[in-house]
């Protein structure tokens, strides 16, 4: 029987933490210049707290 593996879980780009997966987290390509992928997790995203682009700055609600 083979163990799950170990999933790289993604992490909350506006508060780092680890998103699990049964959250209710969001995740799109940064709508500036759509070469990361923004993840907020339900907490953010119910606070709506600003996240920032690590790749080219863009700060967005
Ligand atoms: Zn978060
Ligand atoms: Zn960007």
């Amino acid at each position: 029987m083979q163990r799950a593996s170990v999933l790289t879980l993604p992490t909350c780009t506006s508060c780092n933490r680890v998103i699990s997966p049964d959250e209710k987290a969001v995740r799109f390509p940064c709508p500036s210049c759509n070469r990361i992928t923004i993840w907020r997790c339900e907490i953010c995203r119910e606070l709506s707290r600003t996240y920032v682009c690590s790749v080219c700055g863009f700060e967005g609600p």
